[in-house]
């Protein structure tokens, strides 16, 4: 169908002096359905095309995982070619991908640039892949202001939060990875990515607003359409966040909680101090929508001498009490300079028959994609890595001239 588009007087989405310089394309990724209404609009679409193309470009972007404007065939060819002079829907590329003996793949992702020819940095996520499901590990933020001291990702600090296009776009990337979009020729039915954890780099509760819009896209049942019922927000124990988290977003729950005493919990999640163990189960038995069907899914790490004696389980299942829950016991995953140790498998059988006999079922994680810094807590991206060892090089180079 023809348009009326008339971006000579209104390109992108702002109207330019001739004086001005030209603005950069606007990544329409990310923006709810609202929000790409009122970019249209701004473009100089007249209102009564909006909802329709809107529908279109949903489409096109979130259920054929098109990038190029040239591809989106259900416009004319026309409006095609002024889309994509104003507008792109750019998603992070893939700078490497790692694939674990497990079958386990992580991509380090680059972001695109907001500042020409800077490179945008970077972030990790992880797909891993079991018997009838398959889960993909999405970050929230670059790094983390929290410093839990088992967590490789708290060494980093924080460069920022992930825009909902950047949470999004590593779906549609890791979507492109394994070749799931309807044009690959599988039986959609047949799905990779079942579901989503964010338990990637970042607190997610600390980027409440581009999260919970980002898994608003994820779940749209015109679009990516995977329910919210596989989608599981992990939190170190935001406790203020935690009801808006039920009510805005939705999502199925999962606590870090790794110690029973608030002693133990102020060290390994120093955030405990701000939020403690009772503050924090208060939250979780008030958390909207949790009942028997929809259980909070507590993660326990096994640290050696720390968190795993047979009174730490028999404390953590009188804790829980009443809380319509799911344990997880993760084995300890350890990096570079970690200072705990993994409890050794036979104290974590003895943790986990405290934890069976209570009525918690198969509550140990099995580790996966260990051999490539892929589990949980292994998190750190590159751009950080390689500014330490250009800062090595440079004290290096620096002691060298000194010499
Ligand atoms: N910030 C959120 C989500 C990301 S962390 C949170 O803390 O919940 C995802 C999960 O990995 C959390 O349960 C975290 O406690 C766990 N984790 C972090 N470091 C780990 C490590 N070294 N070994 C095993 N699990 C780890
Ligand atoms: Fe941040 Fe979660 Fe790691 Fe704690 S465990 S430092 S909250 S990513």
């Amino acid at each position: 169908m023809a348009t009326s588009l008339d971006i000579a007087h209104k390109p992108a989405s702002a109207p330019l002096s001739g004086a001005e310089p030209a603005r950069a394309k606007q990544n329409i990724l990310g923006l709810s359905r609202d929000e790409l209404g009122e970019a249209l609009g701004a473009f100089g679409m007249p209102e009564r095309e909006i909802k329709m193309r809107v529908g279109q470009l949903w489409n096109a972007i979130y259920n054929r995982g098109l990038i190029d404007f040239a591809d989106m065939t259900t416009l004319s060819k026309d409006l095609r070619a002024k889309l994509g002079a104003a507008f792109t829907v750019a998603r992070p590329e893939i700078v490497t991908e790692q694939k674990s003996v497990d079958g386990t793949r992580k991509w380090l992702l680059r972001l695109v640039s907001d500042k020409p020819g800077v490179p945008g940095p970077e972030v990790e996520a992880v797909y891993i892949p079991e018997e009838g499901r398959g889960t993909l590990c999405i970050s929230s933020q670059i790094g983390c202001t929290l410093t839990c001291t088992f967590c490789h990702t708290g060494t980093q600090t924080l460069v920022r939060n992930l825009t909902a296009g950047e949470i999004v776009g590593q779906l549609l990337v890791a979507r492109d990875a394994l070749g799931e979009w309807p044009n690959s020729g599988r039986n959609s039915d047949d799905r990779l990515v079942t579901n989503i954890v964010m338990m990637g780099m970042g607190e997610p509760l600390y980027n409440f607003e581009n999260v919970r819009d980002a898994l608003d896209i994820v779940s749209d049942g015109e679009g990516l359409s995977l329910s919210k019922r596989r989608i599981t927000l992990s939190t170190s124990g935001v406790v203020p966040m935690i009801e808006r988290a039920g009510n805005e977003i939705g999502s199925m729950l999962a606590i870090s909680l790794h110690g029973v005493t608030d002693e133990v919990r102020n060290k390994l999640v120093p955030l405990n101090k701000k939020y403690p163990i009772a503050e924090l189960l208060d939250a979780c038995r008030n958390y909207p929508g949790v009942s028997n069907a929809r259980r909070i899914t507590f993660e326990y790490v096994m640290l050696k001498g720390v968190n795993d004696s047979i009174a730490d389980a028999k404390e953590l299942v009188r804790l829980l009490k009443g809380i319509p829950a799911k344990i997880n016991l993760i084995p300890f995953n350890p990096w570079p300079g970690s200072p705990y140790e993994c409890s050794d498998w036979t104290t974590i059988e003895k943790f986990a028959d405290v934890v069976n006999r209570a009525g918690y079922a198969s509550p140990v994680r099995t580790p996966r994609g260990r051999d490539i810094m892929a589990a949980c807590g292994q998190l750190k991206s590159e751009t950080v890595k390689a500014r330490a060892s250009e800062r090595f090089k440079t004290q290096a180079d620096d002691q060298s001239k000194a010499l």
